[in-house]
C-alpha cells in the first residue's frame, strides 16, 4: 500500500473543491469555509491489556462541517490512521451527505491500532475508552458516528452503551450501524455495497450492458466489497478477481461469491473455494497481488479497501473501463487526471459508497421516532435516493461536459452553498446581493 504523508491526503482531497468551483455557481466564501475542519479532537486512550500491562492508543474525531446538519461519519480502527487521514475522510463525508441530500454535515473518527492484534475484551475496552474520551464532542444532534474500516455493529453497540451510561439514559440515535436488537436498522449491514450496486444498475440500463458479459475485479473483500460482489454475482456478473489485505485470487471463469464469502468469514482467509453447505472444497485459481488485481483487463474495477490505491505510479496501467469507488479516496487527484485522459469512467466515492450513510440516516430517523421499518422499505427508500442523485450527477456531467467526480462535487457544493448562504455571506452583508 502506498501511504501518503499525514497532510498530503487532506490537501489532495481539497483539490477536488477547486476543480468543481470552476463549474459550480457558489459563493467563494463557501470554498474558503470548506478548506478548514470546524473542530478537531485528538485523544489518548489508555487500555488495560489482558496480561495486565497498559497501552495507550491515539484517537481522533473531526467534525468537518455542520452547515447542513449534525456531523456524520464512521470510526475506523486501523494502524495507518492519522489526523490528516481523518480530516480528509471527514471532508469526504461532508460532500457525501450533501450529494445524497440527507440533513447531515460531515465528520469522521479513527484510532491508530491494528484491531486484529487485540483480544475481544481488549477491543471492547478500547471502544468504550474512545467513546468516554470523545463523549462531549459527539451527540445525537451534534455528531453521530458509525462503522468504518475494521469496526462493526458489535463495536457500535458497545459505544452506544458507553455513551448511554454517561448520559444516564438510553441514547440510540448517538451512533448508527448498531446491532438490530439494540436499535440498528434492517439493511444497514450491506447498505454500502448495495448503494454501489444500484449505481452500477443505473449504468447498466443507460449503456445496455449484458451482466453475463461483464467481468469484474473487487479489491477488498470486507463488508462493502463482499456485499457489492454478492449482489452483482446474483445478477449474473462474472467476478473474476477478489483480494483482501493478504493478496488476491483470479479465475477468468468467475468465482462462486457466496462460497468465497462463507470461507472468508469463517476462516478470515481468502481461498478459491466452492462450498455446499458447510462443506468447502478448494478449487483452482491464480494468486495475484493487490497491485496486479488493479491492473487486470476487466470491464469493472471496484476498489473497496483503502485510500491511495491508484496513484500517479500505476494510473497509466489501469485497463478497466469503469471504476467504482466503494472505498473512500482510492484514487489520487493526479491519477484522476490520467484516468480521465484515458477515457475511464469513474463512479466517485461520494456517490458510489454513499448507501452506507444513507441507511445510517434511516437508522437515526427510526431511533428518533422509536418506530422501525421493514427491510423492503429500507431498500426501496435507498434505491430511490441513489437513483435520484445518480441521475442528478449524470445530468450535471453532460451539462458541463465534465467527469462524474467533478459533477458530484458541483452537486455537493451547490447544496452546501444553499445552507451557508441562507445565513448571509459577503454578497448579502456588503449589499451587493
Ligand atoms: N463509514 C461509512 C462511510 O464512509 C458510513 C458512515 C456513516 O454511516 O455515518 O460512508
Amino acid at each position: 500500500m502506498i501511504v501518503a504523508s499525514d497532510d498530503t491526503i487532506f490537501s489532495d482531497a481539497l483539490r477536488r473543491l477547486d476543480k468543481a468551483f470552476q463549474f459550480a455557481d457558489v459563493d467563494p466564501e463557501v470554498i474558503l469555509r470548506l478548506k478548514y475542519p470546524k473542530a478537531t479532537m485528538q485523544v489518548a486512550i489508555p487500555v488495560r491489556m489482558d496480561d495486565g500491562s497498559l497501552r495507550v492508543f491515539e484517537g481522533y474525531r473531526v467534525r468537518y462541517d455542520d452547515s447542513r446538519g449534525p456531523g456524520k461519519g464512521g470510526i475506523r480502527f486501523h494502524p495507518s490512521v492519522s489526523l490528516g487521514e481523518v480530516k480528509a475522510l471527514a471532508f469526504w463525508m461532508t460532500c457525501k451527505c450533501a450529494v445524497m441530500g440527507i440533513p447531515f454535515g460531515g465528520a469522521k473518527g479513527g484510532v491508530t491500532v491494528n484491531p486484529k492484534e487485540l483480544s475481544r475484551l481488549e477491543l471492547e475496552r478500547l471502544s468504550r475508552g474512545f467513546i468516554r474520551q470523545i463523549a462531549d464532542f459527539i451527540g445525537p444532534d451534534r455528531d453521530i458516528p458509525a462503522p468504518d474500516v475494521y469496526t462493526n455493529a458489535m463495536i457500535m453497540g458497545w459505544m452506544m452503551d458507553e455513551y448511554s451510561k454517561l448520559s444516564g439514559q438510553r441514547v440510540p440515535a448517538v451512533i448508527t450501524g448498531k446491532p438490530i436488537p439494540l436499535g440498528g436498522s434492517l439493511g444497514r449491514d450491506d447498505a454500502t455495497g448495495r448503494g454501489a450496486y444500484y449505481c452500477i444498475k443505473e449504468f447498466e440500463s443507460r449503456k445496455g450492458w449484458v451482466p453475463g458479459e461483464m467481468r469484474v475485479a473487487v479489491q477488498g473483500f470486507g463488508n462493502a466489497g463482499q456485499s457489492v460482489a454478492q449482489l452483482l454475482y446474483a445478477d449474473g456478473y462474472k467476478i473474476v478477481a477478489v483480494s483482501d489485505s493478504q493478496g488476491g485470487i483470479h479465475n477468468e471463469d468467475g468465482f462462486d461469491i457466496p462460497s468465497l464469502a462463507y470461507m472468508k468469514n469463517e476462516s478470515r482467509r481468502l481461498e478459491a473455494v466452492y462450498c455446499n453447505g458447510a462443506l468447502c472444497e478448494t478449487i483452482n485459481a491464480d494468486r495475484l497481488t493487490n497491485e496486479e488485481l488493479l491492473k487486470l483487463d476487466v470491464d469493472i474495477l471496484i476498489p473497496a479497501a483503502m485510500e491511495n490505491q491508484i496513484t500517479i505510479e500505476n494510473a497509466e496501467q489501469i485497463k478497466a473501463h469503469v471504476i467504482v469507488e466503494v472505498a473512500n479516496g482510492p484514487i489520487t487527484s493526479q491519477a484522476d487526471e490520467i484516468l480521465n485522459k484515458n477515457g475511464k469512467i469513474i463512479i466517485p466515492d461520494i456517490l458510489a459508497n454513499a448507501g452506507g450513510v444513507t441507511v445510517s440516516y434511516f437508522e437515526w430517523v427510526q431511533n428518533k421516532a422509536g418506530y422501525y421499518w421493514p427491510l423492503d422499505e429500507v431498500h426501496s427508500k435507498l434505491r430511490a435516493i441513489m437513483t435520484r442523485e445518480f441521475g442528478n450527477i449524470y445530468d450535471l456531467m453532460q451539462k458541463y461536459e465534465c467527469d462524474m467526480r467533478t459533477a458530484a462535487y458541483v452537486l455537493a457544493l451547490t447544496r452546501i452553498n444553499e445552507a451557508i448562504s441562507a445565513h448571509g455571506t459577503d454578497r448579502y452583508f456588503s449589499g451587493n446581493d
